[in-house]
């Protein structure tokens, strides 16, 4: 099972940070060499193994504070799954329409995600503008296939905790915000299930995700849903001392991106709290990943390699970053002993 950035992935852009590779063979342009801080940041998330997946269905949908601070705080792989590619929006930049606009916003939602450090996923599904419900939305997308391509995200990503914008009960508004997270819940269900989509099976393997919660739109939950065992909060609004940026600050440039759709987001500090909703799976105490091993030792043997990179955190030196080369090769070699079927390292 092969995941596109991984614990290993870091590795190999540690490697390049410290190498000081020429700008114009680096995979993610226009990000240019890591800076000590940003290095050091890369080198604590290395040590984390836990990924969540955010699930709506346009490009502005998603919370840029959450995903910044899932990737940021919690060090996590973050995703965000946007269903479409709002082929169906206005252009307040160009005269690209229809799929061509779909492009433009694929490209915004991109270069969004390299600002708040999580990854991007799509589906097949177009936008084809308004819809008053889901059956609507459904009767357009084909509900199927595109369920087909949730569950594919989901086993190719394997997040611990799927969190959808929107609830399934139509306080959405929008039907294609009301699918999105009908097909999150069915897909929570559908990706550890061998008898669904059974096809995906010869690339990827079923994955049964810890929880699905909802993000709920105001401070104290609420909606339809509300179920209040297993409402969390989350303060989005934290400060990351290495980057000197609060979340919700990285959250308003990568909105920023949206450039189509004329956002500007402005930048804030200060306390941004967040209600999730467990909508199911395992409800959580306190914390989103309780019952999660975010550590090495969820993969068989990788206790050894997350001893190394504690290590290589704890005696990086800013000004000589080579000096953490020889433990990350070391921890490099550990990694390749692994179990082949970890999906921690590609
Ligand atoms: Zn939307």
């Amino acid at each position: 099972m092969r995941t596109s950035f991984r614990p290993i992935l870091f590795a190999a852009i540690l490697f390049a940070a410290l190498f000081v590779l020429p700008s114009n063979i680096k995979a993610q342009p226009p990000q240019e060499v890591m800076n000590a801080a940003e290095t050091k940041l890369a080198l604590k998330k290395l040590n984390i193994l836990g990924s969540a997946l955010y699930v709506a269905a346009h490009p502005d949908d998603e919370n840029t504070s959450l995903l910044a601070y899932l990737s940021g705080e919690r060090k996590v792989c973050a995703a965000y799954l946007s269903v479409t590619r709002g082929d169906g929006g206005q252009n307040l930049i160009g005269t690209e329409q229809g799929a061509l606009l779909g492009l433009v916003r694929t490209q915004e939602l991109l270069a969004a995600r390299r600002i708040d450090g999580a990854q991007q996923f799509f589906t097949r599904a177009i936008d084809f503008g308004y819809s008053k419900s889901p059956e609507e939305t459904f009767a357009v997308w084909g509900r199927e296939a595109v369920l087909s391509d949730v569950v594919w995200v989901i086993r190719r990503f394997r997040p611990d905790v799927i969190i959808t914008r929107f609830p399934t009960t139509g306080e959405g508004g929008h039907g294609q915000h009301t699918a999105s997270a009908i097909l999150a819940v069915e897909a929570f269900e559908a990706a550890g299930d061998p008898a669904r989509f059974p096809e995906q099976l010869k690339y990827v393997e079923t994955w049964k995700p810890k929880r699905l919660m909802w993000n709920g739109f105001s401070r104290g939950g609420g909606g339809a849903q509300a179920n209040r065992s297993g409402l969390i909060s989350v303060d989005v609004g934290a400060y990351n001392s290495l980057l000197g940026k609060s979340y919700t600050e990285i959250a308003a440039n990568s909105r920023s991106m949206h450039k189509s759709q004329g956002f500007g987001s402005a930048e804030r500090r200060g306390s941004a709290l967040n209600t999730l909703q467990t909508i199911a799976g395992d409800a959580p105490g306190a914390d989103l990943f309780d019952g999660v091993d975010l550590s090495w030792r969820r993969v068989p043997g990788g206790e050894a390699v997350g001893k190394i990179l504690e290590e290589a955190e704890r005696t990086y030196e800013p000004e000589n970053p080579q000096a953490s080369l020889p433990l990350l090769i070391r921890a490099h070699r550990e990694m390749s002993k692994l179990p082949a079927d970890n999906s921690w390292v590609e």
